[in-house]
């Protein structure tokens, strides 16, 4: 009898995990319910197969089946003051000890050799210490020796609207910004003052891009819930998902790491509970699980990294051009060339 009943009760979430696929296959926004709901789908089950296949449909569907390759110059490292815990930076964590920086000579070069190689979007990524000022500064040089529609992106500190009407004029086409998971709890920065920031980049015609992010293991469904809420309600281009890395012997490092079949299905739930026009899921690190499950967004990695302990990611976590190409093609993806639609979907 219990059998009987256990069986019944499996072909009804069966059927309810359909229902909301099939709700979000047709372009119906999933309410925060519905989202709690296919979170919970155990990851290893049929039901989470077939929401990562929709996932992976939806994903091929919106973006014509095109994925992109954009790329990380990490700048500058060093002991970061706004310690958000998770990140090789934050001063607690005690992995740079000392302040250094890329001269502007090699960030250009750096640059100049990812946009040979093809890639869509160039991202110069600087730490909460490195001032706006200087970041001005930089885009302004970087700007000028690269291809006109070649795509520049920043991911740095917070700026207010003046600074973002600055970083604009010195060619900056977008920002990279996010409501990180306990925002203001697990680091120093408000969640008003992300907030605001997103604000100055909407309010002066920059471009935003966010995700759902860092993701750890101990995250509940509903900060799962709110932040794939958020992420898809900032007017950003894209979203995704970007998986917490373990820096050694700290406080959040010992939390450990989201398995990556969890996170397929993580990233799978995201973007069908994403609306249909935003044509970018980005999976961070690169690997192959993410464009199985709809993932068309990932970077190559050079310099600085807030997941690494190594000063320069490049030679270690760091994925090249050629492997990520390599990883979307044997996932079935054709790589866009050219500057990226994702960037550019705003003016569409
Ligand atoms: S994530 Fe950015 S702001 Fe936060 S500690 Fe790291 S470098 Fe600083």
């Amino acid at each position: 009898m219990s059998f009987i009943i256990s069986e019944r009760l499996v072909n009804m979430i069966n059927k309810k995990v359909e229902s909301i696929v099939a709700k979000a296959l047709e372009g119906q926004i999933l309410n925060k319910e519905e989202i709690a709901f296919l979170f919970e789908v155990d990851h290893e089950s049929e039901d989470s197969l077939h929401i990562q296949a929709a996932s992976r449909e939806l994903s091929a569907k919106t973006s014509n089946n095109l994925a992109e390759i954009h790329c990380h110059v990490g700048i500058n490292l060093g002991p970061c003051a706004h310690n958000c815990k998770w990140c090789s930076f934050a001063a607690v964590n005690k992995v740079f000890p000392k302040a250094a920086s890329l001269s502007t000579e090699e960030v250009i070069e750096k640059c100049l050799k990812f946009e040979a190689e093809g890639v869509n979007a160039i991202y110069l990524v600087t730490t909460g210490m490195y001032s706006i000022k200087r970041l001005i500064q930089t885009v302004k040089e970087v700007r000028s020796h690269l291809k006109p529609d070649t795509v520049l992106i920043a991911n740095a500190d917070d700026f207010n609207v003046e600074e973002a009407r600055q970083l604009k004029e010195a060619g900056l086409n977008g920002a990279y910004h996010a409501i990180r998971f306990r925002e203001g709890i697990e680091s120093s920065i408000p969640v008003e003052k992300r907030l605001a920031t997103i604000q100055a980049i909407h309010q002066t015609g920059l471009v935003l891009g966010t995700c759902v992010e860092p993701i750890g293991p101990e995250h509940s469904t509903e900060e799962l819930v709110n932040a794939t809420v958020t992420a898809r309600e900032v007017g950003a281009v894209f979203s995704g998902l970007m998986k917490r890395i373990a820096i050694p012997n700290t406080e959040i490092g010992n939390r450990g790491m989201v398995e990556e079949k969890r996170l397929s299905h993580l990233l799978a739930v995201i973007r069908l509970s994403t609306q249909h026009e935003m044509i970018g899921m980005c999976w961070h690190e690169p690997s192959i699980a993410g464009p199985m499950a709809g993932a068309n967004l990932m970077w190559a990695e050079t310099g600085s990294s807030p997941r690494d302990t190594h000063h320069d990611c490049e030679h270690t976590r760091g994925k090249s051009v050629a492997e990520i190409r390599k990883m979307y093609e044997d996932a079935g993806w054709k790589v866009l060339e050219g500057a990226s639609r994702i960037w550019n979907s705003s003016k569409a």
